[in-house]
């Protein structure tokens, strides 16, 4: 089973002709409401391909919450790890110009509240995965408690978005590490070397077990500690007509595969393939395919 540990915010998208000016007040289109959040994400991608997916994360006690548990539950998810209360739902303040540039303000509201103790407390539903996915939108504290106390059989998959300075043993516990482009220049700093091939050795050499790295179009990049090898996973060729959340129907097929005992290649070209067909539908959870869809394509 696939236990996916994060965070789960409501998306509130406004289209604008322009963005106000500091004192200014502009009309804009209806108000859309999407469900959203790194961890709600990949748990509802995770599911719509046919896992056992459980998600472990906090939402408020309010109506933003209510519908996130419920677009969970719909997608069949195991909602029964959601905690509910002490903050409100986080919140993403979207507008979306008509050049489709996006101006994104986020409350992290209940994410920010999903503390080590939450984790403590879930030691069942740990105890019941066989991996373990978790991002970087709830707190560094939770995330590293979550490396920590896993049990010994779960195996633990971190997509450090957004990027942030990662502890040695968070590091270390990562069986993959699963980076865009983006987060592996901020993971490596300066120390990036020219082309993806170097950043994925460079990676390894930080101490994960291995190492995944998304490259769009590209498809992905594959390094595994234990072997040294390092594959390119090539992409198919899709009409793309909005990417967001491609990198976490990525990460969430990919878990998933693994969790069925596939090697990493293996799992990453089953990945690229869902990330490409998530990709040819507008919206997030909207746009996440089904396994038929998967093979369809
Ligand atoms: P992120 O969304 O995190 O920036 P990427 O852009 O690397 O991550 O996309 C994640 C995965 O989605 C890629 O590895 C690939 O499989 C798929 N993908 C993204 N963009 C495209 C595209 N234009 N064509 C085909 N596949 C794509």
């Amino acid at each position: 089973d696939l236990l996916v540990v994060g965070s789960a915010n409501a998306d509130l998208v406004i289209g604008v002709e322009r963005r106000p000016a500091p004192g200014e007040t502009v009309l804009g289109s209806d108000l859309a409401v999407h469900p959203g959040g790194k961890g709600g994400n990949q748990a509802v991608a995770a599911a719509r391909l046919g896992a056992r997916t459980a998600l472990l994360a906090r939402v408020g006690d309010d109506a933003h919450g209510r519908l996130l548990l419920e677009s969970q539950r719909e997608a069949g998810v195991d909602t029964g790890g959601v905690l509910v209360g002490g903050a409100p739902t986080g919140v993403a303040l979207i507008t979306v110009d008509p050049s489709g540039d996006n101006s994104i303000v986020v409350s992290p509201g209940a994410n920010a509240r999903l503390t080590p103790d939450d984790i403590r407390a879930a030691a069942d539903l740990l105890a019941g995965a066989r991996v373990v996915s978790a991002q970087l939108e709830i707190p560094l504290e939770t995330v590293a408690e979550v490396a920590r106390t896993r049990p010994p059989g779960a195996r633990f998959v971190l997509n450090p978005s957004p990027p942030a300075p990662l502890p040695d043993d968070v590091l270390a516990a990562c069986d993959p590490l699963v980076v865009n482009e983006h987060e592996a220049r901020f993971v490596l700093g300066a120390s990036a070397g020219p082309g993806p091939e170097d950043w994925a050795r460079a990676l390894l050499a930080l101490g994960p077990q291995s190492v995944v790295i998304t490259l769009g179009a590209d498809g992905a990049l594959v390094a595994d500690g234990r072997t040294d090898a390092v594959a390119r996973i090539p992409s198919l060729r899709v009409d793309a007509v909005d990417t967001t959340g491609a990198g976490d129907a990525f990460t969430a097929a990919l878990a998933w595969r693994l969790s069925l005992g596939e090697d990493i290649a293996t799992a990453a070209a089953f990945a690229v393939r869902v990330g490409a067909a998530a990709v040819t539908r507008e919206g997030a959870q909207a746009s996440f395919p089904t396994a038929e869809e998967v093979s369809a394509l």
